[in-house]
């Protein structure tokens, strides 16, 4: 699943260099793309994009989308098969 960006946002363009997966593309609001957002778990401890953005309510978890832990690092190993994601590295946010 992902997080996903609302309308609040301003394009300032911090969360970009962020994310771990690439999954953050440019526009007047900037996107997500779900299929690659792991919620940042395997590699940090929250997800970046709304560590690092300064707008309030922007970066939000996508409710139409839970996933379990289990999944996230599976995802996330999919995408990084050159490195092990640390199981440890989990927000307190993740559903499914
Ligand atoms: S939560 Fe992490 S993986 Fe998902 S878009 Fe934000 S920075 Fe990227
Ligand atoms: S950090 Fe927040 S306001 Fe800036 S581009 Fe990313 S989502 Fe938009």
């Amino acid at each position: 699943m992902s997080i996903k960006i609302t309308e609040e946002c301003v394009a300032c363009d911090a969360c970009v260099p962020e994310c771990p997966n690439e999954a953050i593309s440019e526009g007047d609001v900037y996107v997500i793309d779900p299929d690659k957002c792991t919620e940042c778990v395997g590699f940090h401890d929250a997800p970046m994009c709304a560590e690092v953005c300064p707008v309030d309510n922007c970066c939000i978890p996508d409710e139409n989308h839970p996933e379990p832990v289990e999944q996230l690092l599976e995802k996330a190993r999919k995408l990084h098969p050159d490195k092990e994601p640390d199981p440890s590295k989990v927000w307190s946010g993740v559903r499914g």
